[in-house]
């Protein structure tokens, strides 16, 4: 058995509200073009953003032309004409990361997590699946830069969650064992099967209660995290 030294937690629906800041910049935007928001727009535009999110994540196409992607699905169902690649940068820009941007907030139970890690002596640091300046000016914001360790993103990496390769590199940057290491993130697929396919002790946050019910490691909120921060993990031999 080895003793936990380290915990590294995902930004995005883990420390950071990224569906409530989603939501309120797409109600703000649906506003603007004099449409009422519903439930049946702001889910397309969340389940597009997933859709070519976890293409970028494979690598398959840029990050830019990730969000390019997303307004050529999103513009035709709020009845938007689809401009050129310039168009859609600015686009992206104006109409959808600035509103974004008012509404990033941290969760409230970030504080007290980061207070129990501390307590428990355990170092931390955060593994986010996104490109280093938007990251890290949430963090600004958000209160916690300088807070969290050393903070790895994908964009930097050239490579994203769930590859093993993205989890070692954060243990490196802490010097720890990825088997002393407890990964926390809200992605199942991605934090918790990619952390333990890695050799990280995983426990999935899904604050959302949509599963998978049978995971027996799972927190609904950051409150429960000082349960597993005494954990004596069994390393792969
Ligand atoms: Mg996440």
């Amino acid at each position: 058995m080895i003793r936990l030294r380290a915990v590294v937690l995902d930004l995005d629906g883990t420390l950071f509200d990224h569906r409530g800041a989603s939501r309120a910049a797409v109600a703000d935007w649906l506003r603007s073009l004099g449409r009422e928001p519903d439930e049946a727009t702001q889910s397309a535009w969340s389940q597009i953003e997933e859709r070519h999110h976890a293409d970028w994540r494979a690598g398959l196409v840029s990050h830019d032309e990730h969000r390019r992607r997303r307004l050529r699905d999103f513009l035709p169902l709020v009845d938007s004409p689809v401009g050129d690649d310039a168009v859609l940068d600015e686009q992206f820009q104006r109409d959808y990361l600035t509103r974004y941007r008012r509404h990033w907030r941290a969760f409230d139970d970030v504080e007290a997590a980061l207070a129990a890690i501390g307590a428990a002596g355990l170092r931390v640091g955060l593994l986010t699946n996104g490109m280093p300046e938007q990251q890290n000016a949430k963090l600004e914001v958000l209160g916690l830069a300088g807070r969290v360790g050393p903070v790895v993103t994908a964009g930097e990496l050239g490579l994203a969650k769930p590859r093993p390769e993205a989890f070692r590199a954060i243990c490196d940057r802490l010097g720890v064992d990825p088997a002393a290491t407890l990964h926390v993130g809200d992605d199942h697929p991605v934090d918790v099967v990619g952390a333990r396919a890695a050799g990280m002790f995983a426990v999935h946050l899904d604050r959302h209660d949509e599963g998978p019910h049978d995971e027996a490691l799972r927190m609904r909120s950051l409150t429960e995290l000082p349960r597993f921060l005494g954990a004596q993990v069994s390393g792969r031999s």
